[in-house]
């Protein structure tokens, strides 16, 4: 038996007051003086107050970073930014709790689970404050007449604007931010308006590890403006991020005006493939949770699981019965396995699925309603829900959903299923659980996506790259190829003669 920790539902950051956002090291409110409100999905409670951010906002917070960028950050050397990168991995440490319980409270994750993630988000900042140290070009034999020095070489690109979904604020915020100052960037982060609080926590953390003004920037507001203005800005030279495919498109569109430097990590519908073969005691659980994990708002969630024939019916059931059994409720218990959906839209959302599967003649074997008894009538709450009889050409078996539905396809042979797996425009994650190392090694290969998992799913290492194939994105997250999404190359030819 375990003993769960306690934990504060009441973080001192949330004391009433009107949160504002970061420019230039201080903390301001809208110029327009507006405001919104970000709740909690559990309960309906208002948590807090947050300064909607706009076009003139982003303007203040792009011309401090470029201030920052073309002044004294220009002059940190790669050392002090590892030193400045250890600062804040150890106040994100320190802080973990109460950082756990702000994503909880704002976007419902069961702390449970997230209070187990410090090592990987802790350890992730650590890992790019040692890129920081890490950057290198190269020097290249000139064929050039005469005497040359030929180089390639490595530089910041400049001021980069961040923009995140609201799935996962405290990593998606201190990967933004540590890959930036790693590669000698500053940048204007803009979090997702249902999940502003924890990147704003991690703003205060950023003054105290001693990051010099206008490095890092959070104008917390809105896609369409703030987000867009960013996206839009003719001084921002690079755009990271992190959403739907819808928003990404838009990026791309409006990041055509000053032809920035992009990465786009996009959504999914990724294949989970179970054979025949499995270890069945693990592929079920594995399963479930591929999709479960998170109440299914995981990019990378295996919703679409492909069972070889022989065992669908059986696999199906136990993984429908896992589901059913996994404890729904407020994330802030640490018994809860399962948190709300994010909002009331994402609610209706994923109702809506829930019935568009039910009249496309899938059978929802678990699941399938939204709860509304008693304390989950005040929160977002969809159950575990595993849907049989689903066909490729369905709606919820091509869509992402991003609710915690799983949509359960029978398959008889490796070609085919391979062939199956492929035929969607996105490729962010998949997964295969077999015995035989032969033929997981070659469905694994023919997978046409970003990451495969073998007998595990979503589990993540900072050292090796994440990102999309397809409409997924492209640009790659952890790794070294990471750092160098955030850097130029320039290309010195020097006559020594
Ligand atoms: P989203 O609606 O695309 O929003 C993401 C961010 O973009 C938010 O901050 C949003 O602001 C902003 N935004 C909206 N419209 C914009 C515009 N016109 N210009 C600039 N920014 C704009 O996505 P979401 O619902 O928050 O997150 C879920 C999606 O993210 C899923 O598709 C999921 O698969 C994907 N995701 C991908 C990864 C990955 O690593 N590949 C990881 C996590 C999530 P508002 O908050 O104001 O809308
Ligand atoms: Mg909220």
């Amino acid at each position: 038996m375990t003993t769960h920790p306690k934990f504060n539902a009441n973080p001192a950051f949330l004391d009433g007051s009107m949160k504002k956002m970061l420019i230039d090291g201080r903390w301001v409110e809208a110029k327009t003086g507006r405001t919104f409100e970000t709740f909690n999905p559990a309960t309906g409670e208002l948590l807090a107050r947050v300064a909607e951010g706009d076009a003139e906002d982003v303007d203040l917070a792009v011309a401090a970073a470029r201030r920052a960028f073309e002044g004294p950050w220009r002059n940190v050397k790669p050392n002090q930014r590892q030193n400045l990168i250890l600062k804040l991995a150890d106040l994100v440490s320190e802080h973990y709790e109460e950082l756990c319980v702000l994503d909880t409270l704002d976007m419902g994750m069961p702390i449970g689970r997230s209070i187990q993630n410090r090592e990987r988000v802790v350890g992730s900042i650590r890992y790019y404050a040692a890129q920081a140290m890490n950057i290198h070009g190269e020097t290249i034999e000139s064929s050039l007449d005469g005497e040359f020095f030929t180089a390639a070489l490595k530089e910041p690109i400049g001021v980069v604007g961040a923009i995140i979904p609201w799935n996962s604020p405290l990593f998606a915020t201190v990967k933004k931010i540590s890959v930036a100052l790693a590669a000698g960037c500053t940048l204007v982060l803009k979090p997702a308006e249902e999940a502003p609080l924890t990147p704003l926590r991690v703003g205060e953390l950023c003054l105290e590890a001693g990051i010099p003004p206008g490095v890092v920037n959070i104008v917390s507001g809105f896609g369409e403006t703030a987000g867009a203005r960013l996206s839009a800005h003719p001084d921002v030279d690079k755009i990271a991020f992190t959403g739907s495919h819808f928003t990404g498109q838009k990026i791309i569109r409006a990041s055509a005006v000053n032809v920035k430097k992009l990465s786009m990590e996009l959504g999914g519908k990724s294949p989970n493939i179970i054979f025949a073969d499995a270890n069945l005691d693990k592929a079920v659980p594995g399963a479930a949770m591929a999709t479960f994990n998170n109440a299914g708002q995981i990019c990378c969630a295996g919703t679409r699981m492909y069972v070889e024939r022989a065992i669908y019916d059986e696999f199906v059931a136990r993984v429908a019965e896992y589901g059913s059994k996994m404890r729904v409720g407020n994330g802030l218990d640490p018994d809860t396995q399962m948190g709300p959906l994010v909002s009331t839209e994402q609610l209706a959302r994923v109702t809506d699925y829930l019935k568009i599967g039910q009249q496309e003649g899938a059978e929802a074997v678990t699941g399938g309603q939204r709860l509304t008894e008693g304390a989950f009538g005040k929160g977002n709450f969809v159950p575990p829900t595993v849907f049989r009889n689903v066909t490729d050409n369905m709606r919820i078996a091509r869509e992402e959903i991003f609710g915690p539905v799983i949509s359960a396809i029978p398959f008889d042979t490796v070609d085919e299923v391979v062939q199956r797996a492929n035929d969607t425009p996105f490729g962010l994650g998949g997964g295969v659980w077999t015995r035989d190392v032969g033929k997981a090694h070659k469905v694994a290969r023919r997978i046409r996506s970003g990451t495969v998992w073998v007998n595990a799913y979503n589990v993540m290492d900072p050292s090796v790259p994440f990102g999309g194939y397809k409409m997924s994105g492209f640009g790659r997250e952890g790794g070294v190829h990471h750092v160098d999404e955030y850097l130029q190359t320039k290309a010195l030819i020097l006559n020594t003669d």
